[in-house]
């Protein structure tokens, strides 16, 4: 969500004249989008606020914007309490920024605004994408939430849930593809529930339309809780096109008892009900899932339920958190708090266990012949398992499942001949804990070139 934020911010001040900068120093202007989910992330921008203090020191004229989920919950206090900020800004004032980066321009006033409103923010069409190199990108189709998960701040930061308009969100998707994106991911807290206040269409018959743009190769959504999952969207695997075969969702705890606490609204039951529905209808499905440890009262037995329910689902990876108190989470005013050793042991062994899940999930496509949307240039350039070789341009792409495989392409590209953008068909080779390693199929490749050395090896 905040990438997606932050890609909105550029674009409404590109009418002002404002452009990506190079680097930090070259700036006139700094925007901090910040993020309040973990307390980590809120530290971290503070911190960041602090090495600005010499910058703003030395250029008094530089603009400095404090604005995300941490501006909307903090206000003024940013103000007050970091002196070389000049705005603040809420989760719902980007379409405001123009007219505030004006005003600070023309007069240097200091200005906060954390207004809410039940408006879905919209921007305006027409103006070119300011990140305009890649392939795949975000589109939030609402924003807000309204589920109250106990340790959640979204609800608090982000406000009520709000659907944007079908025709708006199409209208953005396809200027996207003329572009050059070809594929994206819908956002949302809980993209199951879109439409439903506003009596919109639902979000399976948002994805129909979305299936129907032309030039646009693949759709991915996130988040979808598991409460809200609804049969039409579970069949969307198999009749929508241009869906991929993943789905991230949510379980958080395997124990009911936690469950509750959380307010999460299912049970473990539940939730491997419509795990194994997802499966029926589309058996190669990749499954994704965030979960908590150490939530306040969770006991041993509590967090055994947890790694029997990742031992029966076998996720294909796992996003795991660290349980910590947030400013108006309710849960911050639960007792029964888990200490910080005991918290990191448990994530330390369900890390170890989900580890086991994802290379097996990711050895079973050794031998397979995958369709890979193609990223760009991996970013290792001339390495393969650590050891440094030349042998053509490394690519990266995924699988529709969401798995990442990197590979090479002796050719060297042009404009005629790029693979970025492209579907191909990669043999998978290798498997690796967070990657796989594959050769194109009906795309020679170049023989691998140790280093130094005259010859190719074989
Ligand atoms: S569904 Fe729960 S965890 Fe997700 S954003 Fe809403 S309150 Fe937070």
């Amino acid at each position: 969500m905040n990438v997606y934020d932050s890609e909105q911010i550029a674009k409404v001040l590109t009418p002002l004249g404002y452009e990506i900068s190079p680097t930090i120093e070259a700036a006139d202007l700094i925007m901090v989008n910040t993020c309040a989910i973990r307390e980590k992330a809120e530290q971290k921008a503070f911190s960041f606020l602090g090495r600005l203090t010499a910058l703003k020191r030395r250029k008094p004229g530089l603009i400095i914007c404090v604005g995300g989920c941490v501006a909307q919950q903090e206000g003024r206090m940013i103000i007050e309490r970091v002196p070389q900020v000049d705005l603040v800004f809420g989760t719902q004032a980007i379409n405001r920024l123009p007219e505030h980066i004006r005003n600070i321009s023309l007069k240097r006033c200091r200005i906060t605004d954390v207004e809410m409103t039940r408006e879905i923010m919209e921007f305006p069409s027409g103006i070119k994408p300011v990140v305009d190199d890649n392939i795949t990108r975000f589109v939030t189709i609402m924003r807000g939430c309204d589920n109250y998960c106990t340790y959640c701040v979204v609800p608090h930061v982000r406000g009520p849930e709000i659907s944007r308009r079908p025709e708006n969100i199409i209208n953005e998707i396809r200027e996207l593809v003329e572009a050059g994106v070809k594929e994206v991911t819908l956002l949302g807290q809980n993209v199951n529930s879109y439409g439903m206040k506003e009596g919109l269409c639902s979000f399976p018959e948002l994805l129909k339309l979305v299936n129907e743009i032309e030039g646009l190769s693949r759709i991915r959504f996130t988040t979808s809780h598991p409460k809200d999952l609804s049969e039409e969207l579970i069949s969307a695997f198999a009749g929508i096109e241009k869906l991929c075969s993943h789905i991230h969702l949510p379980v958080q705890s395997g124990s009911d008892t936690i469950l509750k606490r959380m307010n999460r609204k299912y049970t473990r039951e539940l939730y491997l009900e419509k795990i194994e529905r997802l499966r029926k209808i589309s058996p190669d499905i990749a499954i994704t899932s965030d979960i908590i440890v150490g939530f306040p009262g969770e006991t041993e037995d509590d967090f055994r339920a947890t790694l029997d329910l990742v031992k029966e689902v076998e996720f294909d990876s796992l996003f795991t958190f660290g349980y910590s108190d947030r400013k108006n989470a309710p849960a911050a005013r639960f007792s029964e708090k888990v200490p910080d050793d005991k918290k990191n042991e448990r994530l330390q062994e369900l890390l170890e266990l989900q580890e086991y899940y994802t290379v097996k999930k990711n050895r079973a496509l050794v031998g397979s012949t995958e369709p890979i949307l193609v990223e760009g240039f991996s970013k290792k350039q001339g390495t393969e398992d650590g050891q440094e070789r030349f042998a053509g341009i490394r690519w990266t792409g995924r699988t529709s499942t969401n798995k990442i495989v990197n590979f090479i392409d002796a050719k060297t590209p042009t404009d005629d001949d790029n693979l970025m953008g492209n579907r191909i068909d990669v043999m998978i080779e290798k498997a690796f804990s967070h990657s796989l390693w594959g050769r194109p199929v009906n795309v020679k490749p170049m023989p691998l070139r140790v280093k130094g050395e005259e010859s190719y090896a074989a």
